[in-house]
């Protein structure tokens, strides 16, 4: 009886944070099927999703977007080793795309002076950036590639994030394993966020309050943290790292962020900006 009667209650605040809520991190697979599905899902929300776009799909993506405006923001899913990279993000720029991403299985380490021109390019046209961190899939192991992790490692996006102040950057995964330093590296830069898309959330599942760890500095006053009145936990924005079709994973990784947050004892105000309030911001040309 208990629990019939909490139930609504839960749904409710469950819907009051999550309500106009933005997925960071969304793979297109190509599918116009899925954009319906996507839009449909969000729909539930008065939703949006960064929809990380292939070059090939950029033409049905912003035909799509026009017809169904407000639900889609655009990221070009470039790979900063394509010879053709800097035309690419001036198309996708032109296109309406508001960022770049993801980043990820780069031949360089991530701030390796060759990648400047690009960086410099997503500044020039005010585009933010996600960047995978950490371990990374291996789906093909009888295929030979040249992926390292070690090229992605969190670490090398405090240096992007200092020599491009305006950049918003987003770090996907939190660095997994690197937890410690991605929750330090977003602390002393106010342009870098990241999502707790992939296994992390599944890893810890056992034990939450892990986070409180690694978010640790609200409301400690000391020269030796930036002043901020906001919760250490809002340097997470929500992203799900949808990819396939799979939308199942979008249901399962809300569940899994609300969880996480709930344990940690996050305000219900945090938990609106993490699951939407900031990235709305941004978007909205504050942050
Ligand atoms: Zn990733």
């Amino acid at each position: 009886m208990r629990h019939v009667l909490l139930l609504p209650l839960f749904l409710g605040s469950l819907l009051a944070q999550t309500h106009g809520l933005v997925d960071a991190h969304v793979h297109h697979n190509g599918e116009e099927r899925f954009l319906q599905d996507l839009v449909a899902r969000l729909d539930k929300y008065d939703g949006m999703a960064f929809l990380l776009v292939k070059p090939e799909h950029l033409e049905q993506t912003a035909r799509f977007m026009a017809a169904h405006p407000g639900r889609l923001i655009g990221f070009g899913d470039v790979a900063l080793d394509d010879p053709d990279v800097l035309a690419q993000i001036d198309r996708f720029h032109k296109a309406g795309f508001r960022g770049l991403g993801e980043i990820s299985r780069t031949r360089r380490d991530y701030n390796d002076p060759a990648y400047t021109p690009i960086y410099d390019r997503a500044a020039r046209h005010g585009m933010m950036l996600l960047f995978h961190t950490g371990i990374v899939n291996r789906t093909r192991p009888e295929v030979a590639e040249d992926v390292s992790v070690d090229r992605l490692r969190v670490t090398l996006l405090d240096n992007i994030a200092r020599r491009y102040p305006k950049t918003v950057i987003i770090g996907a995964h939190l660095g997994n394993p690197d937890y410690s330093w991605a929750g330090e590296i977003a602390r002393w830069n106010p342009n870098l966020y990241f999502d707790l898309s992939g296994s992390t959330l599944i890893k810890k599942q056992e034990e939450p309050t892990f986070f409180k760890s690694i978010f640790w500095w609200s409301s400690v006053a000391s020269p030796h943290t930036p002043a901020s009145k906001v919760s250490a936990f809002e340097k997470v924005v929500f992203g799900s790292d949808v990819f396939g079709g799979e939308l199942s994973e979008f249901d399962a990784s809300l569940e899994r962020y609300r969880k996480m947050l709930n344990a940690c004892g996050v305000s219900a105000e945090a938990q609106a900006n993490i699951f939407g309030g900031t990235l709305r911001r941004i978007l909205g040309g504050a942050r």
